[in-house]
């Protein structure tokens, strides 16, 4: 088998398999402690350019999320009849007899947000669980764990190398264009996302229409949330109320206030949530205590302090328009630090529905001209700073030029619309950076 990839998921897949036995080869572009490690426990390794010569006599591929199906590997695995797959496919083929249920969210965002309030609500109703796949442990290290239902977030990469994955019950949150590069367009994106209704039970957004279009050519049996009263059969919200009407009469969960972070968009991601829940045959006073007790995960509309009466948001894991359309519809008067890496996705709609609310923009990052011109477009005369810095040190002038803008009553919200890897780290390196330097002006630091 050829696993392409050293890092956390190839490096996690090479390490199971060496412990099966099984004769491995990894390669990756780069060398790499993990990938002398692999070396040493008897793996066979290559770096460099690519050579379709390393596909000799290998009946498997496990492809990393680095490999998109135009990588030279995909390509040559596909030419000569190789059969391809990611880690949570491995995983998935892996699982011992009694292995845990799966209950597998995807989604263009709010999928770590629904997968930690599925394993809240699984752990309430006392399933042995955990939130595992996309949101760090990888599935192939931890599926056969002692578990009775596992969460399992799944990115459209991992399931599109995917082909015998079959949750007992998927659920597709929202789908809005994001990482094109990679799909080579949303038909592609759309389609590997509906693999996480394979098993056979669908839970569907019927508020995105892309994702009810999709559901359209699912053989798998359909539970829909919406925002909106239920319908019988439906997840929905009936006078403020989280409602599962898929039984005779309608059950009130809980209030939908009791949601965190507040907003609509999570309230979406709670009935998902207490769909798959549901499925599991969890209680809804289970499922409700658990959105009570929910802790919100970090970078995601968190409020990081309030000076001069301004407000400052952390909301750095907004790395497409669709999340940040989720803050900036949160909040008025805002002051919008956003930018970064717009992954081929047009920020165009996004700026002409909330520039209204906006004081003013600070942008940053590589792909901040294309997000000015659109300012620029659609409310010529709002005040935007665009900072040329190329590295985390530019959230000291960020924070600078907003506190400048902001007035008394604003938002400061950092939601990028954009990923983070031409400047930082991660999404969480570039909250925490906008984190310090808020602190840092507003004298807390
Ligand atoms: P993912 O794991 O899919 O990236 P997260 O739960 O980490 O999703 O949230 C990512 C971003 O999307 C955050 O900025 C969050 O506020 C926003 N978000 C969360 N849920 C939704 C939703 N249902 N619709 C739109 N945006 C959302």
């Amino acid at each position: 088998m050829l696993v392409a990839g050293a890092r956390v998921a190839g490096g996690a897949c090479a390490e199971v398999l060496l412990d099966r036995g099984a004769a491995v080869t990894v390669y990756d572009r780069d060398d790499s402690e993990r990938l002398r490690a692999l070396a040493a426990r008897g793996a066979r390794t290559a770096t460099g350019e690519f050579d379709p010569a390393l596909l000799d006599g290998v009946g498997q591929v496990v492809l990393s999320p680095g490999f998109p199906p135009h990588h030279p590997i995909a390509a040559a695995a596909r030419e000569a009849g190789i059969e391809t797959f990611s880690e949570p496919e491995l995983a998935w083929r892996l699982r011992e007899p009694g292995a845990a249920r799966w209950l597998a969210v995807t989604g263009t965002n709010g999928k770590t947000t629904t997968t930690t309030m599925l394993a809240a609500m699984l752990a309430a109703g006392g399933l042995r669980t955990a939130a595992l796949g996309n949101i760090g442990v990888p599935l192939v290290q931890a599926a056969n764990g002692p578990y009775d239902a596992i969460a399992v977030e799944l990115s459209s990469y991992q399931l599109h190398w995917s082909s015998q994955l079959a949750p007992t019950a998927g659920a597709v949150l929202n789908l809005a264009p994001d990482h094109l590069d990679w799909h080579g367009g949303f038909d592609n994106y759309a389609e590997a996302k509906a693999a996480v209704w394979r098993g056979g039970r669908a839970v569907v957004n019927l508020d995105d229409p892309a994702v009810v279009a999709l559901a359209k050519h699912t053989e798998a049996e359909v539970t829909g949330f919406t925002l909106n009263h239920p319908e019988p059969g439906q997840f929905g919200v009936a006078l403020g109320f989280l409602v599962d009407h898929t039984g005779d009469a309608p059950v009130q969960i809980c209030s939908a206030g009791d949601v965190r972070p507040a907003g609509w968009h999570n309230v979406a991601n709670a009935l998902a949530a207490a769909a798959l829940a549901r499925a599991a045959g969890v209680a809804h006073e289970d499922i409700a205590a658990a959105i009570r007790a929910y802790t919100p995960e970090p970078h995601r509309n968190v409020t990081v302090g309030e000076w001069a009466g301004v407000t400052w948001v952390d909301d750095s894991k907004a790395t497409n328009p669709h999340a940040a359309a989720a803050a900036l519809a949160a909040y008025d008067s805002i002051v919008w630090v956003a930018g970064g890496q717009l992954k081929g996705v047009d920020v165009d709609g996004l700026v002409a529905q909330y520039a209204p609310k906006m004081r003013a923009a600070v942008l940053i990052g590589q792909d901040r001209a294309e997000i000015a011109e659109a300012l620029a477009r659609h409310a010529p005369d709002l005040p935007v700073a665009v900072l040329d810095g190329g590295d985390d040190a530019v959230m000291t002038d960020v924070a600078a030029r907003a506190a400048a803008f902001a007035r008394p009553g604003d938002t400061v919200l950092l939601s990028p619309a954009a990923a983070s890897y031409d400047m930082f780290r991660s999404y969480a390196h570039r909250g925490d950076a906008f984190a310090d330097a808020a602190r840092a002006l507003g004298g807390d630091a």
